[in-house]
């Protein structure tokens, strides 16, 4: 690009020193022409009178020649041609009947040559050929040749120390970046890029710190969780060891004893079992695709829940009630629509209250299946309602064990229901205890 820049103003310069050349040439050999047109024959005498005006014309040197290229005139002070024959191109050119022009820009010098024909009643009765040796333009051009190199040296080393600076620049909040990419790799969630500015890095920064926010977010609750099933896991545990101890190490135990024991380790492996499985459910809801799902009828799962609850109720004393206003399919499986009404319905009789009821509502709005599982027993309170949905989250943990729940049940439910496009959500109910709503779109045939 420089070398262009250098290169193309000289050539254009050259052409236009080349240019005027020609026209001031041409026109001072015309003028010796016309200065020669009157005469019908060239001879020394005639020629050197009617030159005078060539000592006026610029140029360095003027020969005339007679037809046969004869030199009659020279002005050159120093070793005169006059009785040679001159043969240069420009001159048999002229001899010819045409105008010719030559010019060369070598060794510091513009040298130029033209020569024209003089011509008496349609006959070439000679030429006059003119020489210019110039170095006065020549100092002009080489001077210009100077200074475009000095520009040129002075924008390049311009251009060398900006494009250095940048690419250092560019380096240090790489570096940075890189530096965060790799200290969040390493597990430091809590770095951050500390890259300003408007341009595209700082974009990429700000993207990769939006993304080490989630990491962060997913990274605390897999460790919460992870913390969180191991207590719960722990405590069963223990007790199992405990009694087991207890049974082992107690000298003449009676048989009444050991089976109130066994008994109690019974239940807690019963425990164990149902936090392992219900783990095992969850699992399955984060790692597995959406499942495409089939046409399932709320209405025959109701059904199903409310037969295999009854006992639990009577048992409760809690009166369980159904209200299918509309039938509706949505799309799911069995098991896993099942599974959101059994917990629900589980657990509006478990915290409830002698003579309270539970009601399992279904009806259609706005092309959703609206299902509500309401009940008039303890409530949650409205502080807890945002985490109820957490896994483990309890109300009241002493009353969730007793009841035989692990705190994984209604984590089940709202996952299940976003994996199928559902809703879920907990509020405190007009009849004083729990209402759970949860919608998912209506089943369409081809949808
Ligand atoms: P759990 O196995 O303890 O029942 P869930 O995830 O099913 O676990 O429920 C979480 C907690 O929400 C329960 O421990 C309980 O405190 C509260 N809860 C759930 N359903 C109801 C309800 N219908 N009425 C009052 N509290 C409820």
């Amino acid at each position: 690009m420089l070398a262009l820049l250098n290169t193309y103003p000289l050539v254009v310069s050259e052409n236009l020193v080349f240019r005027s050349k020609q026209t001031t040439m041409q026109s001072s050999v015309s003028v010796m022409v016309s200065a020669l047109s009157g005469l019908s024959v060239l001879t020394e005498e005639t020629v050197t009178q009617a030159m005078t005006v060539a000592e006026e014309t610029a140029v360095s040197r003027v020969l005339v020649t007679d037809a046969s290229g004869k030199v009659l005139y020279d002005s050159s002070e120093t070793g005169s041609a006059v009785g040679d024959y001159v043969l240069y191109t420009e001159v048999v050119q002229a001899l010819a009947g045409n105008d010719a022009f030559y010019s060369r820009y070598y060794d510091g010098a513009f040298r130029s040559r033209a020569a024209s024909p003089v011509v008496y009643r349609g006959q070439i009765i000679g030429a006059v050929y003119a020489s210019e040796y110039d170095t006065e333009q020549a100092v002009l051009l080489a001077g210009l040749q100077q200074n475009l190199w000095r520009i040129s040296v002075i924008t390049g080393i311009i251009v060398l120390v900006m494009s250095l600076a940048l690419s250092k620049l560019l380096t240090v909040r790489f570096n940075q970046l890189l530096e965060a990419i790799r200290s969040v790799r390493e597990g430091d969630y809590n770095h951050r890029t500390a890259i300003g500015g408007n341009d595209e890095i700082t974009q990429l920064a700000r993207e990769f710190d939006s993304l080490t926010d989630r990491l962060q977010v997913t990274e605390n609750a897999r460790r919460r969780f992870v913390a969180d099933a191991s207590h719960e896991l722990k405590t069963p545990l223990a007790s199992i060891r405990l009694l087991s101890d207890s049974i082992l190490q107690t000298e003449g135990i009676d048989e009444g004893t050991v089976k109130e024991f066994v008994g109690d380790i019974n239940s807690e492996a019963g425990r164990l079992q149902r936090i392992t499985e219900e783990l095992l459910r969850l699992t399955r809801l984060d790692g597995e695709p959406p499942h495409q799902g089939y046409e399932v009828s709320l209405e025959a799962v109701i059904g199903r829940v409310t037969h295999m609850l009854r006992m639990l109720a009577a048992e409760r004393g809690v009166v369980l009630q159904t209200e299918i206003q509309q039938p509706c399919s949505v799309k799911g499986t069995e098991d896993d629509l099942y599974q959101i009404v059994y917990n629900l319905t589980e657990n509006a009789i478990k915290y409830n209250r002698p003579d309270g009821f539970v009601k399992i509502g279904l009806r259609q709005k706005n092309g959703q299946a609206v299902l509500t599982v309401e009940d008039n027993g303890i409530g949650i309170p409205e502080e807890d309602l945002p985490k109820i949905f957490d896994r483990f989250y309890r109300v009241d943990k002493a009353r969730s064990r007793a009841a035989g729940g692990t705190g994984l049940g209604l984590s089940i439910v709202h996952d299940t229901a976003l994996r199928y496009g559902g809703t879920v959500q907990a509020s405190r109910s007009s009849a004083g205890g729990a209402l759970f709503t949860v919608t998912f779109p209506v089943w369409k045939e081809g949808a």
